[in-house]
This record gives structure tokens, sequence and C-alpha cells, in this order.
């Protein structure tokens, strides 16, 4: 008698990986997605040049992931960044490492890597069943399906989960999963942004908003909780986006959840010491108005001589210059973010990543409670754990 058929649900990049390695065991893998095609927030990231990993020391880019269960390890140890260049290259894909040592494809696009991974998908006999939309069991325990024919119950089988978070829920993923969850007894952590903007505390002036709005703030440092990186971020109508914020946007919404609101530090010269600056301000601006003595001395102007004079009230220069506090209000909503926190919680799945609520049910991607700073840290472990959560349910069933 042949092995029953196997069910994955989600074809995002978790998906995805999770039926590429079930069927390559040779089983037959029905998958399931609400839109009419898949890979669609793959194919957004593909947007910003498609950071598929990082090339960073392997204990420092396992530190990247909060929290790091045991499980979230093992599947990571077992995809690891060079193990996924290595899959994209069987692809027909080519990898570089960037200058920030961040990995992506030399094309920097995503649709050609998502068009051979579905073509062998295709080879290894997976069918692809789109526009319908899991709802939940049904009393018999089928899987219930919203489709454009009407509902559609499927008889139970072993199913793999791969629903992502809760943003950009136009491309597909809106958390909708996690009713049917609950009420089968699985415990889930609410979804919250992650990677995300923050808005700023009363907002802008308008004079800022009207002509910065969009532009980056570069090289800057960002200081909080006693932690200092450099890098870039956006100014926005409402606040601040962009990498530098996403690396502290869990703190910083943790932060604003605790104490109703977040003051962060702009170092506005991370590359000068604060010794030097305090000496050439002690010089003095002589003649110069400050905007001319900043630019001169420091290559200060536009958008950080706004931010001086929006942010500095009664701060002495030196300390304004490198330590300008800016109080945030709130994170951005979930559905803006690059990605979401929360999810299913780990204690919900045994050891071969199976709910236990749910027997035969299993869950990889996104939906499980993990975060990480953008870096390609989130396409690694989505694909690391499809393909752990696959051996799971290839071990049981
Ligand atoms: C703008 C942007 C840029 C990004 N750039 C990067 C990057 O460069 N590097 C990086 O590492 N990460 C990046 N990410 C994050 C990354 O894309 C996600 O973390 C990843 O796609 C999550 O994979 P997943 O398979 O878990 O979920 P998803 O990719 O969200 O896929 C889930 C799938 O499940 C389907 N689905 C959801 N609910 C149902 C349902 N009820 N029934 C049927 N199907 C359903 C959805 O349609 C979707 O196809 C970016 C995200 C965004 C928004």
């Amino acid at each position: 008698m042949s092995a029953s058929p196997l069910i994955v649900i989600g074809g995002g990049p978790a998906g995805l990986a999770a039926a590429e390695l079930l069927s390559a065991a040779g089983r037959r893998v029905h998958l399931y997605d609400a839109m009419p095609s898949v890979g669609r927030k793959f194919l957004l990231a593909g947007r910003g040049g498609l950071n598929l990993t990082h090339g960073e020391d392997y204990a420092r880019f396992l530190s990247r992931f909060t929290p790091l269960p045991a499980l979230l390890k093992e599947a990571l140890d077992a995809f690891q960044p060079a193990d996924l260049r290595g899959w994209c290259e069987e692809l027909g894909i080519a990898t570089f490492v960037g200058s920030s040592n961040r990995v992506f494809p030399v094309d920097m696009k995503a649709a050609p890597l998502l068009r051979a991974w579905l073509r062998r998908l295709h080879a290894q006999g997976v069918q692809l069943h789109s526009r319908h939309r899991w709802l939940g069991w049904g009393e018999d325990g089928a899987l219930r399906f919203s489709t454009p024919a009407g509902e559609l119950h499927v008889a139970a089988a072993p199913t793999l989960l791969a629903l992502g978070g809760a943003s950009w829920s136009r491309l597909g993923s809106d958390g909708a999963w996690m009713a049917p969850l609950q009420a089968a007894g699985a415990a889930v952590a609410p979804l919250l942004p992650s990677n995300c903007g923050f808005d700023v505390v009363d907002g802008w002036s308008r004079w800022l908003r009207e002509r910065h709005a969009g532009q980056p703030v570069k090289p800057v440092a960002i200081e909080f909780e006693g932690r200092r990186q450099q890098g870039e971020f956006v100014v926005t109508a409402t606040g601040i986006e962009g990498s530098l914020v996403y690396a502290f946007s869990s703190r910083l919404r943790d932060a604003v959840a605790r104490d109703g609101a977040a003051t962060l530090y702009l170092d506005l010269l991370p590359q000068t010491p604060r010794a030097k600056v305090e000496e050439v301000l002690r010089r003095g601006q002589g003649a110069k108005s400050l905007a001319s003595f900043l630019k001169s001395q420091f290559q200060i102007a536009g958008l950080k001589t706004a931010l001086l004079h929006e942010l500095r009230g009664e701060l002495p220069l030196a300390q304004a210059l490198k330590a300008l506090p800016l109080r945030l209000a709130a994170p951005r909503p979930v559905d803006e973010a690059i990605s979401s926190a929360g999810g299913l919680r780990w204690e919900a799945l045994d050891a071969h990543w199976q709910l236990r609520a749910r027997p035969g049910v299993y869950a990889a991607g996104e939906m499980l409670d993990w975060e990480a700073p953008t870096g390609g840290y989130l396409l690694n472990a989505c694909i690391a754990t499809g393909r752990a959560a696959a051996r799971g349910l290839l071990a049981q069933a």
C-alpha cells in the first residue's frame, strides 16, 4: 500500500521548503495557498535585493534569534548559511556576500530563484492548489478551505502548516490561523510588529515633515538600553523606519509597551569621538552662523541640522550632536512591518514539530514565536524550519 498523501498549507519559503523535502522523500504532496500564486512575500523581499542569509560567524548569527529554543537551533544547525547558499547554487542561482556581510543572489532578484524552486517542486510531483484559504478543521477532522467554488473539505492527512505571520496581509499572511489553532488548544502569543517603524512622540513639526520625510539620515548611530549600532534610517511622515531602526525594534517595541514611550539617542557624528567634537566646539564658531559652522566643521547639513533644531531643546551642543534624544510613542501597525513576532508558542510543539494539541499537524516558519532583525536571518530560518518540520513529519507519517 502506498503511503498517504501529505498536505502543506502555505506557499511561502517555509511551506515551499517543506514541500520540497517531503516530495524529495518520494511522498505525494498537496500544497494549498490562499492566494492566486505562491511566494508573494518572497517576491516582495526581492525588491530590496533579496537578502537570503548572513555571512557572519555562525555563533553570532545564532545570537540574532530571540528566542532561540532548542528546536529552532537544531533547524538552523541543519541548514546553516553555507547550506542555504549551496541550495541556491543547486537551483542555478549564484550568491555573493555583500560589503555588510549580507548574502544576496548575484542578480539581486527573487523571481528567478522562485521559478527554479517551483520547477523543482513540479518535477517532484508537488500539486499546487492556489486560491484555497484554510479555515480550520471540520467536526470530522477534515481540513476546511474557502475556494472560488465554495467551501471544500479535504480528508484529514498529515498536515504541515506554514501560514506566515501578520505583516503585509495583502500578500496572503493575515494571522487568521490563530483562531482555529487556539480553538484546537494550541498556545499562541499575540502577533506583534517586528522590524518595524515607529511614530515619534507628538509627531514631527510640519516643517520637518514637509521638507524631509522620506530622506535618509546617514551615517548615524543609535544608542538604546546600553546597545549601540551605526547605520542609517529614514525619517517618515510620522517617525522613523529603516534597517538601523529595525535592529532595535524588538527592544523599542517592548520598552514602549512597558513604559508607554521609549527614548533612544542619536549620534549624528558617529565617526568623531566626543572629545574631538568638544575640542572643535571650544574653538568657537566665530562670525559664522551655527548652520554654516556645523557644515564647515562637521559636514552636518540638511536633515541632520533639521533634527538638531527639532530635538535639541536646551541641550549643550556637544551632547546634542553625540546623544540627541528621540522619544518614540508607538511602533507602526504590524501590517506595515517587515515581519511579526509572536505566534505559535514553542511549548505547543513536540520534538517532531508536531502540535501537542493536534497530533498529525506540524508547523514551521514565521508563524512560530521567534524574531530576528533584517539581514537574511528571517528567510534562512523560515527555510530551515520548513525543512526541519518536514523531517519531523516524515519521522512519524
Ligand atoms: C517588504 C519585505 C521585505 C523583506 N525582505 C526580506 C529579506 O530581504 N530577507 C529576509 O530574510 N526576509 C525578508 N522579509 C521577511 C520574509 O519575507 C518572511 O519572513 C518570510 O516570507 C516568511 O516566510 P513564511 O513561509 O513563514 O511565510 P510567508 O512568506 O508569509 O508565506 C505564508 C503563506 O501562507 C499563505 N497563507 C496564509 N494564511 C493562509 C490560510 N489561512 N490558508 C491558506 N494559505 C494561507 C499565504 O498566502 C502565504 O503564501 C521581508 C518581508 C517584507 C514584508
